[in-house]
């Protein structure tokens, strides 16, 4: 059996995860990457996506927004806008935010910034609802 790598999911709010897992694979701005420990040192930004990792053959997925990843060794650390266990997703609130969202988004077409925040906020509920709702459907 492999040796253990830390990950670490870090927002401005709390520790979101502290936990030796077997594996991570995250989303890059440049694509999924996975890591396994000993994993040669590297820095990515992170777009809104999937982060799974896996611990004693479960896998545990998580909505990740925006941020960046640090991969060390024997440690991955994920700082993040946000982040969610996919279990710990509102799927009612996701679907109000993707709605306002999107109504915003008509409302806001000529003014560049509301655009912007709008399409945002649309990008966080999407991968909210994808992640919460692929555990739903196992
Ligand atoms: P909303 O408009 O519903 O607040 P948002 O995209 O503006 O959504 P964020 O600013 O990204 O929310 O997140 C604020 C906090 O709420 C973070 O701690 C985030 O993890 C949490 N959060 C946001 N949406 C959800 C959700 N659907 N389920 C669980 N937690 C959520």
């Amino acid at each position: 059996m492999a040796e253990p790598i830390r990950l670490e999911v870090v927002t401005p709010d709390k520790m979101v995860l502290s936990e030796d897992v077997d594996i991570v694979v995250a989303t890059g701005t440049e694509g999924e990457f996975g890591v396994l420990r000993n994993h040669i040192p590297f820095l990515t930004t992170l777009q809104e996506g999937e982060l799974r990792y896996r611990k004693g053959g479960k896998l545990e997925y998580m909505a990740v927004t925006g941020g960046f990843a640090e991969v060390l060794p024997d440690k991955v650390t994920v700082l993040a806008e946000a982040a969610e266990h996919a279990r710990e997703i509102d799927i009612d609130r996701a679907e109000r935010a993707r709605e306002r969202a999107e109504k915003r988004l008509v409302d806001a077409r000529r003014e560049e910034l509301d655009h912007i925040r709008a399409e945002a906020a649309l990008k966080r509920a999407l991968i909210r609802l994808k992640i919460a709702r692929k555990i739903a459907e196992g």
